[in-house]
């Protein structure tokens, strides 16, 4: 059964619709590389999902329906976001940002410094003083300290020197292989996204227009979609 499941799921901001038929389907401890070129819709996509913007059509999550729920009460079911542009408390320290997310379950300070020892030792430092692979860090971090079922990852090793890049792809892979958590990840680099999902659904202009094994996505479907 699928954890997550949306059906033919418009949205729009104002008067401008930019969502005409998304469908996304991951189940239990399944990872999703949600691809498409710029534009086409993944981060509004996030946004439905996550309530921070109102969407028509199926949106249900662990057998309740999104559309009826705060974004708040969405976080509660146990939905985690990772959003684009990192956000984190720039005044608080590390443990403060971490402590501040915190619901019971296997994610704790302990567990989340063991995946991102750099995050133990800076755990003093205020925030805005972490370079920006640390913040990448520290957002995931705060993610996984709500302990979610779903977690997303919007963009989180845009903007990377290679080297971080590769030391969120190891944790991303670590988190993995630790417990049963669901991912739904967006990002640019195609060969990591291959290493690191299961399946792959794609975007183009708000719409689902494939899915399918991360292994069935050849060469024509990604020059066909992705322009790669
Ligand atoms: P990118 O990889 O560039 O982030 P994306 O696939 O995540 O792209 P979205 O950001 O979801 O794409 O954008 C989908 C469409 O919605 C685009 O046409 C975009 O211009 C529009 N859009 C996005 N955010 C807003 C907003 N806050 N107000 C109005 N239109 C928006």
């Amino acid at each position: 059964m699928s954890l997550l499941s949306l059906h033919r799921v418009t949205a729009s901001y104002g008067a401008s619709q930019a969502l005409f038929g998304i469908d996304l389907e991951i189940a239990e401890g399944e990872a999703v590389a949600f691809m498409g070129r710029n534009g086409m819709g993944k981060t509004t996509t996030v946004r439905t999902i996550c309530r921070m913007l109102p969407a028509a059509g199926t949106l249900v999550f662990d057998g309740h329906d999104l559309r009826r729920l705060p974004s708040h009460r969405a976080a509660r079911l146990g939905i985690g976001l990772v959003p684009e542009g990192r956000r984190c408390f720039a005044g608080l320290s590390v443990a403060e940002n971490l402590i501040a997310a915190a619901r019971p379950g296997h994610w704790d300070m302990p567990r989340v410094t063991a995946l991102f020892p750099r995050l133990g030792e800076r755990r003093r430092q205020r925030a805005a003083s972490l370079s920006g692979g640390e913040q990448q860090m520290l957002a995931i971090g705060r993610a996984l300290m709500t302990n979610p079922r779903l977690l997303i990852l919007d963009e989180a090793t845009e903007g990377l020197a290679p080297l971080v890049r590769q030391e969120i792809w190891a944790a991303i892979a670590r988190l993995r292989a630790e417990t049963a958590l669901s991912l739904l990840v967006i990002d640019k680099g195609l060969a990591e996204m291959r290493a690191a999902c299961d399946r792959a659904v794609i975007v183009e202009r708000g719409r689902t227009v494939w899915s399918g094994a991360m292994s069935a996505l050849d060469r024509g479907v990604s020059e066909a979609y992705l322009g790669v």
